[in-house]
């Protein structure tokens, strides 16, 4: 007993003073020190990135420091104050720990865009990125700081004494800035211009900026009502004999053209579709990296040849001018929504059907997208354009894309931490979602076939690839400047009934000549347009590509 109630008190003694330790320390030491957290410990993939320019130098990693250390210590001085420095600084924290995990597990750079991709991924996404190889980043990032923080008492000083004080601190910081950038300047400068994409990996400024970028005007979050394009659209006149026609256009997601059976890869992913005479388009390139960027672009005539972000979310789409035609448009939807594209127009979301044997755990199948196509499209009358808005390879889960039977290419990666599978195993379920993308659409066209109240026809393309390993990147998002060609080259696919075909003067002989050139998703707007034969002011003859496989009189 002796022995031991000695020990005990000093325990209980270093457990009171740990209790008890309250430091004080004025808000520009806060800031200071977690400038200094996030500039050392949450910038891995900056460090890496950038030192790769100059490996060993220490010019160059002490100017690099004093500039990532002064750019968090300048916008925290202009954000933080005693009043709010703990809950945003734990905020920080947090997001800080889930931005580290994602950046350093898939190699994904953080810009405006993938951004938008996070605060648009819906709470299914979200709960499948949840998984225990966060626990540990959680854990240093977040926790064990935001503990420290609580425990700080931050100085209290009246408000002209306060403010004397921050502004020495600015001008403090700029100084260090400035100072650390000029010993190193032809070399940070020759960074920021030929290595644009490292901006994007230092943390947390690069969410921040973004987040930014994201409250302007051009942002999804903040609705206005779309400009028109397009309406003086017109159909065509067309003989009173022929009969309504039903263009399914299928949007895909995250489906790579290399990885695409009929594009000659080694694996026959696509046996079905190979069998249906559909023409396929193996030079297809994507207009963005996201379904973010991506899907408004591909349905707006601005396209990736006149980019601006800003004008295609402020103006109407395709949808929009087929309608002002009187081609009335349904969007189906097994994803995260029509981004715009359908907006005011009419939408079915099936992602939260619960269909027996194709939707289980707030997840469906794509072949929900099938279910009761037929009595929606025959429920207006007249021509109609449906897009089935497909949930595809949507990554990292992609062997929760397929049912059991697809699982064809084994052993495949059973978990969305892609960090514990094999490369192979993670192209394995890749490859199966596509055998089972390959089944949906040879679904659709047999369903068309047995429509013969119209004349039917089916477009597929996907709207970005993916990286699937290659040069250490993972899943896509890319800035389209510097994004690999797994994340911009995609399929693309189109099938026509005989009935179609004969009453649109289509020469599919022509058509698949044709389908062997360069096409990208700037060809989608008007080739609907010239195939649905809607004349408009917004029509651009030269990038559709039906244009010159028909009977000029037709159009
Ligand atoms: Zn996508």
């Amino acid at each position: 007993m002796s022995v031991v109630a000695p020990r005990f008190r000093l325990q209980e003694m270093s457990w009171r003073r740990l209790r008890d330790w309250r430091p004080e320390i004025s808000s520009e030491m806060l800031i200071l020190l977690a400038s200094a957290f996030f500039a050392l410990a949450c910038n891995a993939l900056f460090w890496r990135s950038a030192m790769a320019t100059h490996p060993g130098s220490v010019v160059f990693a002490t100017s690099l420091f004093a500039l990532l250390l002064s750019v968090h210590a300048l916008l925290f001085g202009l954000l933080l104050w005693r009043w709010n420095a703990k809950v945003l600084l734990t905020v920080l924290f947090i997001t800080t720990a889930f931005a580290v995990h994602y950046m350093n597990s898939y190699n994904v750079y953080l810009d405006a865009d993938m951004l938008r991709n996070v605060l648009a991924t819906d709470r299914k996404e979200s709960s499948e990125l949840m998984t225990p190889a966060l626990l540990l980043p959680l854990l240093g990032y977040a926790v064990l700081p935001t503990l420290l923080l609580w425990r700080v008492r931050i100085r209290k000083r009246s408000v002209g004494r306060a403010l004397l004080w921050r502004v020495a601190f600015l001008l403090g910081v700029v100084i260090v800035g400035g100072a650390g950038t000029m010993a190193s300047f032809q070399d940070i400068s020759a960074l920021m211009r030929n290595h644009r994409e490292v901006r994007y990996l230092a943390t947390p400024v690069n969410y921040l900026i973004a987040l930014r970028q994201n409250m302007s005007s051009a942002s999804p979050i903040r609705k206005q009502p779309k400009l028109a394009i397009g309406t003086d659209a017109k159909a065509m006149p067309r003989a009173a004999s022929s009969k309504p026609r039903l263009l399914v256009l299928v949007v895909g997601e995250t489906v790579r053209a290399q990885n695409w059976g009929l594009n000659g890869y080694a694996r026959q992913t696509t046996p079905e579709l190979s069998q249906t005479g559909a023409i396929n388009f193996p030079d297809m390139h994507s207009c963005g990296t996201s379904t973010e960027v991506s899907l408004p672009c591909m349905f707006s005539p601005f396209g990736r040849h006149d980019y601006d972000e800003k004008k295609i979310r402020d103006h109407q789409s395709l949808l929009h001018v087929l309608e002002h035609a009187g081609i009335s448009t349904l969007w189906r939807d097994n994803q995260s929504g029509c981004k715009g594209v359908c907006e005011n127009l009419q939408i079915e979301r099936l992602d939260d059907d619960t269909l027996p044997g194709l939707c289980a755990d707030g997840r469906c199948m794509d072949e929900i997208l099938l279910n009761d196509l037929a009595t929606q499209v025959r429920a207006k009358p007249g021509d109609r354009v449906v897009v089935l808005h497909q949930l595809g390879n949507h990554g990292p889960s992609y062997f929760q894309r397929y049912p059991a039977r697809f699982r064809q290419f084994t052993p495949t990666c059973e978990t969305a931490d892609l960090g514990k599978c094999s490369r192979d195993e993670i192209v394995n379920s890749y490859d199966n979602a596509i055998r089972y993308t390959d089944h949906f659409l040879s679904r659709i066209i047999a369903a068309l076939r047995g429509m013969d109240d119209y004349d039917t026809a089916m477009i597929y393309l996907s709207d970005h690839g993916e990286s699937l390993g290659e040069k250490g990147l993972y899943l896509h998002g890319m800035p389209y400047g510097i994004a690999p060609e797994e994340q911009t080259r995609v399929p693309m696919l189109m099938w026509f009934s005989q009935g179609f075909a004969s009453d649109r003067g289509l020469n599919l002989q022509c058509l698949r000549q044709r389908a062997g050139q360069r096409a990208d998703h700037d060809n989608l707007f008007p080739s609907v347009l010239g195939l649905m034969q809607v004349s408009t002011s917004v029509y651009d003859r030269s990038r559709d590509v039906f244009a010159g496989c028909e009977p000029v009189s037709k159009m």
